[in-house]
């Protein structure tokens, strides 16, 4: 029996797309917006020979489109994105299923943003256990218990980014056969302010070199693993009843490392992120495979096989893909189009 089904014929993976607004030195280069949300569900990419003003006649070739599950642009807030994409996975979560949202796409497209945000508008991190707290603090016949654990894969190394003196950790499988990090601290935390503060340091500590293509390329993936272990009162014990887990995931910059003029330590370190995303994106490619059921290799890489327990089965993908609208940026934009598209 094919896994997608299991939830009730509810979808298990979503795709959406997110565009951020025109950045001011995209504006002062002389880029104009070649990126448009035109319906719900669908993007339109000029290429840099169409007119600018003509979107209605791009709009209709069929090599420009993209189609996603949701969109969103420039008008849309953190809060319409975190409501449409991850809001829905927090009941799941609190029941015992695992769940992951990824953020993809190139350096400077809007990823941090969308994971972690700022104090003004916390990103979809924040969101996530804010909703948690309040769904403990609400449901009084069972006790939750939520943690916090928040870390960086650089070049197939895992680092605690809590903790970022403790060197690198280890995957191990516990006796149920779930993959951990040994040593990883797990924290908690109570307030907004707390949590954002905890992951705006534990970002400092994340590897970010200087490439050619940008000043602080973010070269790591980021992951905040959240656990929330539900408990019930049996005659007085409690007792735990179900663990389930949420990664918010901030990826590596997908640029190639070709196009970042890249030698020795940076080409290796390309190579790395690139086979951290394209077993991703090859796990992803199965799981939404409507034929049925397809053997997926997660030992392809540290990320993969960390999410092992959380792609797949009756666990809910999210994959938030981003672009930036500038003409400047058409080949990255068209490759991360491409690389997302659910028109198959
Ligand atoms: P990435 O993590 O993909 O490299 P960032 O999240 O750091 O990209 O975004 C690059 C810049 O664009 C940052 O200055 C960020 O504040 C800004 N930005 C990104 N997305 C948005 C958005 N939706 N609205 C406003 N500013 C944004
Ligand atoms: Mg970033």
């Amino acid at each position: 029996q094919s896994q997608a089904r299991s939830m009730g014929g509810e979808q298990n993976l979503i795709v959406a797309l997110r565009i951020r607004p025109m950045a001011e030195d995209e504006i002062i280069s002389g880029a104009h917006p070649a990126a448009y949300k035109v319906e719900d569900n669908m993007v339109v990419l000029l290429d840099p020979a169409d007119d600018p003003d003509d979107i209605l006649r791009a709009n209709r070739s069929r090599e420009k489109q993209f189609v996603f599950d949701c969109t969103f642009d420039g008008a849309c807030t953190q809060r319409d994105v975190y409501e449409a994409t991850t809001k829905v996975l927090i009941p799941n979560v609190t029941v015992g299923y695992n769940a992951t949202v990824f953020a993809y796409g190139p350096t400077g497209a809007g990823k941090t943003y969308t994971m972690l945000g700022t104090d003004e508008e916390p990103g979809i991190m924040v969101q996530a256990l804010n909703d948690l707290f309040m769904e403990m603090r609400q449901n009084t016949d069972k006790a939750f218990k939520v943690t916090m654990s928040y870390l960086e894969i650089y070049n197939e190394m895992i680092r605690d980014l809590l903790n970022p003196d403790s060197g690198f950790l280890e995957l191990r499988e516990d006796a149920r056969g779930n993959v951990q990090v040994a040593g990883i601290s797990e924290v908690t935390a109570k307030s907004t302010e707390e949590v954002m503060g905890m992951l705006v340091k534990g970002n400092l500590e994340r590897t970010q070199e200087p490439t050619a293509a940008n000043a602080t390329s973010s070269r790591s993936h980021a992951i905040l693993q959240v656990t929330v272990k539900q408990r019930s009162r049996v005659r007085s014990v409690m007792q735990e009843v179900k663990t389930g887990r949420l990664y918010l995931v901030d990826l590596a910059g997908s640029e190639r490392a070709a196009n970042t003029h890249n030698r020795g330590k940076r080409m290796v370190e390309g190579a790395h992120i690139n086979r951290s995303l394209l077993a991703l994106g090859n796990c992803i490619n199965a799981l939404s495979d409507k034929s049925g059921p397809k053997y997926i290799n997660y030992r392809d890489s540290k990320l993969t096989r960390l999410l092992k327990d959380a792609l797949g089965g009756n666990c809910k993908t999210v994959m938030i893909a981003h672009i930036s609208p500038a003409s400047s940026q058409f080949e990255e934009s068209r490759n991360t189009l491409v690389y997302a598209d659910r028109a198959k």
